[in-house]
């Protein structure tokens, strides 16, 4: 298949996406630029387009897709019933990077939802992929626009990378402004539960809903046979080629480390603000010690140390004690396979 790359921008006119919507019609799939991360859409209401989806990423089927929607009144055709709680939190967020978790309508194919009785809802907001979802008239289910295990995709180029002859099209809509996945939310059970971290912060829920429960696997990996709230947390994930290791220690004792690790193909990742004369081995800068800024590059960066062929990256761990940072090392703990040396 032969994959167009289509260059974007908000200013366009409706008519340069008529080949993207003719193609979500007729079941196709098209990767889109979010706020997020590049999305993978498909017709959400579609088995067709939704088995396409998990084909050309080579995602596990009991791995659920977001639906993406382009207003709030949008999602009562999704879910059973909208409680009070997700009318308050779109108040707040939509739209915006937090995707919402409530029972299924009958609408919504199991395919969908990865055989669960519960559909993941967001209404993103970049303008493009708004544009998407109101001219193709249809939900959109995208998951982030990578080969499944691959850090997701902040530029158009990533999901060329990955996806090109598996996908008809792409629409090119410049890099992505958050740069990791959404925050994920339950409204399912008793207490709203926090499954996925992401830039909508812990802080900013509890401040709307009052009480919020993290799930653990949030920040630790699952025990055997425990069944996974989010079933996307059960895979390795955001995984470069190079070896991750997180090194939590300050600058000082991080650089003596890791000069004593170099050897061929040995990297690190630091902070925008760190001293790098400090370290025998080369570096890569992650953003500045700022929630917004390491998330934005984390991914990007985990892609450089693939196409600077290195073998071993050791990464500067995150202040873990600031809860804004939750969405950072939740994506490094599963690139790093939980991997942490203290220093
Ligand atoms: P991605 O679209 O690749 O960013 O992944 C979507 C994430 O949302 C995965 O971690 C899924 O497990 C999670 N998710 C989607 N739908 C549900 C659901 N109904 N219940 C729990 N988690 C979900
Ligand atoms: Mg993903």
């Amino acid at each position: 298949m032969k994959t167009e790359l289509v260059k974007i921008t908000v200013n366009d006119g409706d008519d340069i996406f008529s080949k993207a919507t003719e193609l979500l019609k007729n079941n196709e799939v098209v990767g889109m630029p979010t706020e997020t991360v590049y999305g993978l859409a498909g017709n959400a209401y579609s088995s067709v387009a939704v088995s396409k989806i998990f084909e050309a990423k080579g995602r596990p089927t009991d791995n659920p897709l977001i639906v993406h929607i382009s207003e709030f009144n949008e999602i009562y055709e999704l879910v059973k019933y909208v409680p009070d709680t997700a009318k308050k939190l779109a108040e707040a967020f939509w739209p915006g990077p937090l995707t919402m978790i409530l029972p299924k309508s009958e609408k919504v194919p199991y395919c969908t939802t990865g055989n669960l009785d519960t559909v993941a809802v967001r209404c993103p907001s970049h303008p493009i992929a708004r544009k998407l979802i109101k001219l193709s008239g249809l939900p959109l289910a995208a998951p982030s626009a990578n080969l499944s295990g691959k850090p997701s995709p902040t530029k158009a180029e990533h999901v060329f990378e990955d996806l090109n002859g598996r996908i008809p099209y792409i629409i090119d809509g410049g890099d992505c402004e958050e740069g990791v996945e959404s925050t994920v939310i339950t409204l399912a059970t008793e207490t709203p539960r926090l499954l996925r971290p992401g830039n909508v912060t812990l802080g900013q829920l509890k401040a709307v809903l009052g009480k919020v429960e993290v799930d653990d696997a949030v920040l630790n990996p699952l025990k055997n046979n425990e069944t996974a709230a989010s079933p996307g947390m059960k895979y390795k994930h955001y995984s470069p080629d190079a070896q991750i290791t997180l090194v939590k220690g300050e600058y000082k004792a991080f650089c003596e480390y890791i000069n004593t690790c170099n050897s061929e193909g040995v990297y690190a990742m630091i902070f925008n603000d760190d001293d790098a004369s400090k370290l025998s081995v080369p570096y890569i800068f992650y953003g500045s010690e700022d929630y917004k800024t390491l998330s934005h590059s984390l991914f990007d960066s985990l892609r450089i140390l693939d196409k600077k062929g290195a073998k071993h990256c050791f990464v500067r761990y995150p202040d873990d004690e600031n809860d804004d940072n939750l969405a950072v090392l939740n994506r490094l703990l599963r690139a790093a396979g939980f991997n942490v040396i203290k220093v």
